[in-house]
């Protein structure tokens, strides 16, 4: 199974990075639709295209209004957005408001609800699980018949958190770090996680891979969290970057 990066910052883009994407070609699957949405149409396979939010803020709702290019470049039969129903409503009200986007998508609006598992096309079953964050987030469990996967964005990781034993032992997780250890105070301040304790945490869930993303865009050097902070609890954690595709 491959998962594509189209976009690994948190907030607002930068040079090198994009805000909040990652890509499922076998399964159509996207996790959040950030501004790195926008690279989608030549990774294409299916017919079908089931975009997962994690919640509503814009660094990972903007590529929304980027489908029309997609699928103008990649014609598909349906493309289905999940989410929280507040979320979807809010995206429908606001971001396709006709002030602000006069065009309607041809898309389908899909409920979700935390702890409630359901299937996907390609054999794969999805279960949103609640995040703290502000406003609330979801993170994702996705399993197929022989893999598995965790996507746990905008929140506080903690090594005792509610999500913890729900995601432990995937394939690959992929877990938010938008702050150093040293930020620690900012981390929690706006509901995100600083490497430290990202390390604890993924000990804790003891994943095959761990990739670290919502990458502070400010942070342009080789390295952005101070890995070694993270790595002194969770050896062989890495730092996901745009356009890297990881297998698992
Ligand atoms: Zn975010
Ligand atoms: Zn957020």
């Amino acid at each position: 199974m491959k998962l594509h990066c189209l976009g690994t910052a948190g907030y607002h883009p930068s040079e090198t990075r994009q805000t909040s994407c990652y890509f499922l070609p076998e399964s159509g699957i996207v996790l959040d639709a950030g501004a790195g949405l926008f690279r989608l149409p030549s990774l294409i396979e299916t017919d079908h295209l089931d975009i997962l939010l994690s919640h509503s803020h814009l660094d990972h709702i903007c590529g929304l209004t980027f489908l029309l290019s997609v699928v103008f470049q990649r014609p598909v039969s349906e493309v289905r957005v999940w989410g929280e129903p507040e979320k979807l409503a809010a995206i429908q009200s606001h971001l396709f408001s006709e002030a602000i986007f006069p065009v309607e998508l041809d898309v389908q609006w899909k409920p979700v609800v935390a702890g409630h598992a359901f299937p996907l096309a390609g054999d794969s079953m999805v279960l949103p699980f609640a995040l703290e964050h502000p406003g609330g987030s979801v993170g994702y469990r996705i399993d197929w018949p022989d893999r598995s996967m965790a996507y746990v964005t905008d929140t506080t990781a903690d090594p005792t958190a509610e999500y913890v034993p729900v995601v432990r032992g995937v394939d690959l997780l992929l877990h938010e770090c938008n702050f150093r250890a040293s930020q620690d105070e900012w981390a929690i301040k706006t509901g995100h996680s600083s490497t430290d304790r990202v390390g604890r945490t993924a000990a804790a869930i003891a994943a095959r891979q761990t990739w670290l993303v919502h990458l502070n865009p400010l942070e342009t050097s080789d390295d952005p969290v101070g890995i070694a902070d993270a790595e002194s609890n969770c050896p062989g954690i890495g730092v996901a970057e745009d356009l890297q595709v990881i297998d698992f």
